[in-house]
């Protein structure tokens, strides 16, 4: 199975989760094994130079521990507020739907780390721009952002300007 045919898992659910909104559905994406495998192969393939892996609760949990795994590189959870025990730090944004906070764990990302940030879905920008915040703000660098979908319309790639995005497909 190649990565296009992987990816034409994806389901698409229109007004969830509120209307307007057409959400990607990854989960039979995520429970085809060929699919799986293939989608974090070459998820994983982005992940050169990089020290440390950061997964973006919670779809984001999926890709970057099995992409992590399979460079042998650790994964940090960023996550989102009030889940973290010891929170290193905490950064706000606003999404396609409503705004959250997102916590980074505290003391696990060491300063000068090259931190690739893994996720499902770029839309807006604004959960990945949270996540490169936490991470800079422990001192290390963001390397690159990989995600397996990105939405061209939300225009994430422009509020996340300067930085490598990687994205098996955009739509
Ligand atoms: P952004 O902050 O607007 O870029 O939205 C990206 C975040 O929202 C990611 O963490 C995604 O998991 C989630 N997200 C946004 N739209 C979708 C979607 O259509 N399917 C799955 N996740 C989505």
């Amino acid at each position: 199975m190649d990565v296009n045919e992987a990816l034409a898992l994806i389901r698409r659910v229109p007004d969830f989760p509120e209307p307007g909104v057409l959400f990607r559905d990854i989960t039979p994406m995520l429970g085809n094994a060929e699919a799986f495998r293939t989608v974090v192969d070459a998820m994983a393939a982005t992940l050169d130079d990089v020290d440390v892996v950061v997964a973006v609760d919670a779809r984001g949990f999926f890709f970057g521990a099995a992409a992590a795994y399979s460079k042998g590189l650790g994964v940090v959870p960023v996550r989102k507020a009030g889940k973290l025990p010891a929170v290193g730090g905490r950064a706000g944004y606003s999404l396609e739907y409503g705004s959250a906070e997102l916590e980074i764990p505290a003391d696990i990302i060491q300063p000068g780390q090259r931190v690739a940030i893994v996720d499902d879905v770029l839309a807006t920008g604004g959960t990945a721009a949270a996540a490169c915040e936490l991470v800079e703000l422990a001192k290390a660098e963001v390397a690159g952002i990989t995600v397996l979908l990105e939405i061209g319309a939300l225009d994430g790639r422009q509020r996340l300007a300067g930085r490598k995005i990687d994205a098996l497909l955009t739509v």
